[in-house]
């Protein structure tokens, strides 16, 4: 069989779309990434139930090469990934598409939002509050089963070029404005003095910019969300 150049024309997919089963990703780091340390605990998730391949497309982009699409599935639902505190933006690949030109941009977060007062608690107000946090996706309405509850959970789409959103002031015509407060599930490393999921303070221009003096943390540890009771954080399968 004569061998293309492009590496990826020798492995599976016979389709029209040779990229239909994998994902382009890059880790939000400006640390230096182990790569083989990497693709070890990418490969660890699937407990070796599922082959997967990755591929370096560049420095810094990788291709996740899959070979069913439940599995595909489950690490677009599932996500968001991250690695040596680095979170992983993924993307799919259209037909045609360039893998080194996808625009990799947004990660979907599970949120979880506190202090919201029961009577605000709905799905419509969800979707304004998701869409305050970033781009609403989705409800869990699993969530919602007992009488009380504690936060709302809900998916929101976050471009990672802009700070995270902490928190947000509500009120209605008939009651006393309030705050509602933003919880992050599986939230990597960030950067306290900008909010953004890009850098870490080590590697911060306003920091350095300000000096030890000149800066305050308006993000913390405490925008992460405490891992949930009682829900399984591996695949069964
Ligand atoms: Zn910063």
């Amino acid at each position: 069989m004569r061998r293309t150049k492009n590496w990826f024309d020798e492995e599976v997919i016979k389709n029209g779309n040779k990229f239909e089963l994998c994902l382009v990703g890059r880790f939000l780091t400006e640390k230096n990434l182990n790569i083989p340390a990497m693709k070890s605990k990418m490969v660890d998730i699937w407990r070796s139930t599922t082959r997967i391949n990755i591929k370096i497309l560049s420095p810094g982009l990788f291709l996740f090469q899959f070979y069913h699409n439940d599995d595909m599935q489950w690490m677009v639902n599932n996500g968001p990934r991250s690695f040596d505190g680095a979170i992983l933006v993924t993307n799919t690949i259209p037909v045609g598409g360039n893998p080194t030109k996808i625009p990799l941009n947004e990660v979907d977060f599970w949120i979880q939002i506190y202090d919201l007062p029961s009577d605000f608690m709905s799905e419509s107000i969800d979707k304004q509050l998701g869409n305050f946090f970033g781009t609403f996706l989705m409800y869990d309405s699993n969530n919602n089963a007992s009488i009380w509850r504690e936060y709302m959970r809900i998916k929101v789409k976050v471009d990672v070029r802009s700070p995270l959103k902490r928190r947000k002031k509500i009120g209605s015509k008939n009651r006393k404005e309030c705050i509602v407060n933003c919880k992050y599930e599986k939230l990597a490393d960030f950067c306290f003095v900008c909010g953004v999921l890009s850098h870490t303070e080590r590697f911060c221009k306003k920091k350095i910019e300000g000096g030890t003096e000149g800066v305050t943390r308006k993000w913390g540890n405490w925008l992460r969300a405490p891992p949930r009771r009682g829900v399984a954080q591996g695949r069964s399968k």
